[in-house]
C-alpha cells in the first residue's frame, strides 16, 4: 500500500483537486473497473476509442481504480491528460469489483452505459452491436459468451454449476453464460442506483430490475495482460453474496431438514418397537448408535446455524449503512459520491 502512495505526484495528494469543467452529457459511457491493470490500460483506451470514434457518437470512458497497487492510477491520470473523455475515480482502497462498478455507475453521465472489464476479455468491438440493439429499444443488452479463452477447466465448470444453482433457487432469471459485460439504458442505471445493498450481485440486480433485455453473442478472449484478481476464496464469497441476496432457500433448508428428520424418527421409533416385540434389538444397543445419532443431528444444527449466520452478518452490514465506497481522488469527475445512500454528506466531504 505504501508503495503506490509514494508514487503519487504531490499535486494530486493535495486536498483540492482541480476539476475539469464538465461539458455536454455524452451519449455513451464505457465503465471499466481497474485493479492492477497498468499494462493493459493504454491498449484498452486505444481499442475503445477506435471503436467509439468509428461510430461517431459522443462518449466518455470512466476508469475506476479499485485500490490498485501498481501504477494504474498514474496511467489513468495520464490518459485523462491526453484525452479529457477519459475520466477517472480512484477509490480509497480495494472495495472489490461490484463496488468499483457501482462507483462507475454513480459517475457515468451517458444515456447508454456499458460495463466492460479492463483486461480486454470483453472485446470493445462488440459495442456497436450492443448499441444497435439499444437503438432497437432494448434497455439491457448483455454479452453472451459463446467461447471462453484462457480460463481454467475448473473455472468454467464451477461457473456453469453456479449459474445452474442460482437459476434453480432464485426467482430471478439470470441468462446463462453472461458476465457483467453489458449495455444499460439510463433508466436501468438510475434504477440500480436506488439499490443501496452492500453485498452486491450486479448481474442479479440487473435481471431483477427488468425492462426489455436482449443478448449479443461474443467470444470471451484471454486477458490482454496481467493476472486475474479472483481467487477461489473471492469467488466463493461472491457466490454466497449472490445466493443470499436473491434467495431464502438456504434458510428454508432447516425447515425441510427438520421435517425429514422428524419423519425418519417416527419411522425409527416404529421400527425399534417392532424389533423389540418380534425380534432382537441387539443391533440398536450400544454407544455407537447413540453417538452417531447425536453427532449427525449436532452437525445438521451447526450447519443451519451457520446459514442463519450468513444472513445475519449481511443484515448487520446493511444496518450499519456505511457508505459503499470512499473516493480518494478523481480525474474529470466532479461529483463522485455513492448513489442514493448518505450521498449529501459524502459528496460534500469529497468534492
Ligand atoms: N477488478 C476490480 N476489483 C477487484 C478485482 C477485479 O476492479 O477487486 C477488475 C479487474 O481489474 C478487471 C475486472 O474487475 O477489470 C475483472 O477482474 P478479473 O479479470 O481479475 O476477473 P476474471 O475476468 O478473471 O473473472
Ligand atoms: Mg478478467
Amino acid at each position: 500500500m505504501i508503495a503506490w502512495k509514494e508514487d503519487v505526484p504531490t499535486e494530486r495528494r493535495l486536498k483540492t483537486v482541480p476539476l475539469v469543467t464538465v461539458g455536454e452529457k455524452p451519449e455513451v459511457t464505457v465503465i471499466s473497473p481497474v485493479h492492477n491493470e497498468e499494462s493493459g490500460l493504454p491498449e484498452l483506451y486505444r481499442r475503445v476509442s477506435a471503436v467509439m470514434d468509428g461510430l461517431g457518437v459522443s462518449w466518455e470512458m470512466i476508469l475506476v481504480d479499485d485500490g490498485s497497487r501498481d501504477q494504474s492510477a498514474n496511467v489513468i491520470a495520464s490518459l485523462h491528460a491526453h484525452d479529457e473523455r477519459v475520466r477517472g475515480v480512484r477509490l480509497s482502497r480495494n472495495f472489490g469489483f461490484q463496488v468499483a462498478v457501482t462507483a462507475g455507475l454513480d459517475a457515468a453521465r451517458g444515456t447508454a452505459v456499458i460495463l466492460m472489464d479492463a483486461d480486454l476479455q470483453d472485446p470493445p468491438e462488440v459495442i456497436p452491436q450492443m448499441l444497435e440493439q439499444w437503438r432497437n429499444g432494448y434497455d439491457v443488452v448483455y454479452g453472451v459468451r459463446t467461447a471462453r479463452d484462457g480460463e481454467t477447466w475448473f473455472k468454467r465448470v464451477s461457473a456453469s454449476a453456479f449459474y445452474k444453482l442460482i437459476r434453480r433457487i432464485t426467482s430471478i432469471d439470470i441468462p446463462l453464460n453472461t458476465g457483467d459485460f453489458r449495455l444499460m439504458d439510463r433508466r436501468v442505471v438510475d434504477s440500480l442506483r436506488q439499490m443501496p445493498e452492500r453485498h452486491r450481485f450486479l448481474r442479479g440486480m440487473v435481471s431483477w430490475v427488468g425492462f426489455r433485455q436482449a443478448g449479443v453473442p461474443y467470444h470471451r478472449q484471454a486477458r490482454f495482460a496481467g493476472a486475474t484478481s479472483f481467487t477461489l476464496g473471492k469467488m466463493l464469497r461472491f457466490a454466497l453474496d449472490a445466493i443470499t441476496s436473491f434467495s431464502y432457500a438456504p434458510l428454508q433448508l432447516a425447515t425441510w431438514l427438520g421435517f425429514a428428520m422428524a419423519g425418519l424418527s417416527v419411522l425409527s421409533i416404529a421400527g425399534v418397537v417392532l424389533l423389540r416385540l418380534f425380534g432382537t434389538d441387539a443391533p440398536l444397543s450400544g454407544q455407537a448408535t447413540t453417538l452417531i445419532a447425536v453427532l449427525f443431528l449436532g452437525s445438521i444444527q451447526l450447519i443451519c446455524l451457520g446459514i442463519i449466520g450468513e444472513y445475519l452478518g449481511r443484515m448487520v452490514d446493511e444496518v450499519k449503512s456505511r457508505p459503499l465506497y470512499l473516493v480518494q481522488e478523481t480525474w474529470g469527475v466532479p461529483n463522485a459520491h455513492p448513489g442514493k445512500q448518505s450521498s449529501a454528506s459524502i459528496g460534500d466531504s469529497i468534492s
